[in-house]
């Protein structure tokens, strides 16, 4: 059972995916885990850290493992930039991790010397984490976002000016794809609005170690629609939005 005066830990990959939220905090002691950069505080009465991974999937698993052992949080939130899977995607809009999946999980069928390399030719394989309910580690294609967060993530969706708010799968994989054909075929294979660098691996940690998770990313680019870079704005626009989620969350639970 989660003890409600236990933190939430929110992680953001950069600084400007987790100062806004550090800037609003309150009693804010530097915690760090090494080089990386852990702040914890309260945020509205409520025990709130904020952990600054960097980018990439073995970064953020190995902070959320630590946070984890270190603060026993009452869940962890991944939330930060995303490019966008889906063409009807704007920069600014964010998309709600009703389920997460890590795209470099696969196996590709065989192939002969000199017959080429197909990148959709693959069967999905998925990540190994602990079933509680079976008491084994199971290899799973998706990681479900936790209900109460998700419920809190709507309600606070109400309130957000920005763009739209949706829902769907966001993939994970220490890559960043700016090929519009295999977009497509992401989009298509895992069924995923966007992507990103962290989010299914630190589902993956959070369901071994029965921690409830939401991944929420904002799109900050999107070759579907132009071959802008990133906009580094909606780093803080979804820091904003992930506090009125939290916001929420804390109603509900009190
Ligand atoms: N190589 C890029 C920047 C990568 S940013 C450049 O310099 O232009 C990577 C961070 O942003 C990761 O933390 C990831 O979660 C997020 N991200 C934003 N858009 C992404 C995309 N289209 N693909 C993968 N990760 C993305």
């Amino acid at each position: 059972m989660k003890n409600q005066q236990d933190p939430i830990v929110v992680q953001g990959a950069m600084g400007v995916e987790t100062q806004y939220i550090i800037d609003r905090m309150t009693e804010v002691r530097e915690e760090p885990f090494g080089p990386f950069r852990c702040v914890r505080g309260l945020f509205e009465g409520h025990a709130l850290v904020v952990c600054e991974t960097q980018w990439g999937m073995a970064n953020a698993s190995a902070l959320a493992a630590l946070a984890i052992a270190r603060y026993r949080p009452q869940a962890i939130i991944s939330q930060g930039t995303a490019g966008a899977h889906d063409a009807s995607l704007a920069v600014y809009d964010i998309v709600l991790g009703v389920r997460t999946a890590n795209s470099s999980a696969w196996q590709s069928h065989y192939r002969a010397a000199g017959a080429g390399v197909d990148y959709r030719g693959l069967k999905q394989l998925g990540v190994f984490a602990w079933d509680k309910g079976r008491k084994e580690f199971t290899q799973e294609v998706y990681h479900e976002g936790n209900p109460a967060l998700l419920d809190a993530a709507r309600r606070a969706a109400a309130l957000y000016k920005h763009g739209r708010v949706v829902e769907g799968t966001i993939t994970t994989c220490d890559s960043w794809n700016c090929e519009v054909d295999r977009i497509t075929f992401l989009h298509e294979f895992y069924g995923s609005l966007a992507e990103e660098m962290e989010g299914d691996a630190v589902a993956q940690v959070c369901q071994s170690f029965d921690v409830p998770f939401l991944d929420v990313r904002i799109i900050s680019n999107s070759i579907l629609l132009n071959q802008d870079p990133w906009d580094l704005g909606t780093g803080p626009v979804c820091q904003e939005y992930v506090l009125s989620l939290l916001r929420a969350y804390w109603q509900d639970v009190r």
